[in-house]
């Protein structure tokens, strides 16, 4: 049972490694992001809903995206543990995933803070908005989106930090030695991983 939470900024590198880490725990990997770009290349009710919130970078609203996030984790595949990756992305989250959780009288068991400096983030988005054409990376909605993380999401974090299951990890390297940092932290913690990476 190993229930995770990766956050950092975009341009952090946390989906890569959210997906890394995941594999090597054998728990599914669970991006509200990735998710919601589904929904929208879908077509589907909640893409539509999505879509224009989605490309200007701003938060889906809260009650949707908990809504969103408490089915996928009803599903058997997270019943064993999980990586939340990109949620909860506010103090609002934070109480809705806490009240979610409680009722399965289950906790986190650790929070990866992947952190990278500024300059290091918009410059690798800038780089995947020319590789994906993702329509939430231009220059304007990048601006926008980090603005959000540092007054929305970071908060967040004092709340984890409280409660002591943070690990900072350091973003800046190879995508093997930051994959590393993170099970040395979380095999610290007394996790077990159940792949070898
Ligand atoms: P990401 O790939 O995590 O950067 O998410 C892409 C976009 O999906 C964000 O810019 C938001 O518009 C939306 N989104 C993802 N996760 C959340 C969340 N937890 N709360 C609200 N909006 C979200």
């Amino acid at each position: 049972m190993t229930r995770l939470l990766i956050v950092g900024p975009q341009g952090s590198g946390k989906g890569t490694q959210g997906v890394r880490v995941a594999e090597a725990f054998g728990i599914p990997a669970i991006s509200t992001g990735d998710m919601f770009r589904a929904a929208v290349s879908g077509g589907s009710d909640l893409g539509n809903q999505v879509k224009a919130i989605i490309e200007a970078g701003d938060l889906v609203p809260d009650s949707l995206t908990s809504a969103v996030v408490r089915d996928r984790l009803a599903q058997d595949d997270a019943a064993e543990g999980f990586l939340l990756d990109g949620y909860p992305r506010n103090l609002g989250q934070v109480g809705d995933l806490d009240a979610f959780l409680q009722g399965r009288d289950e906790q986190l068991d650790a929070v990866i803070e992947l952190s990278v400096p500024r300059d290091e983030s918009i410059s690798r988005l800038s780089l995947r908005a020319q590789e994906q054409g993702r329509t939430d990376d231009t220059e304007e909605v990048i601006a926008n989106r980090l603005g959000i993380y540092e007054r929305e999401t970071a908060p967040i974090l004092d709340v984890y930090r409280e409660r002591g299951i943070v690990d900072a990890i350091d973003g800046v390297g190879t995508l093997d030695e930051i994959e590393q940092r993170i099970i040395a932290a979380l095999e610290a913690r007394g996790l077990v991983r159940t792949a070898d990476v």
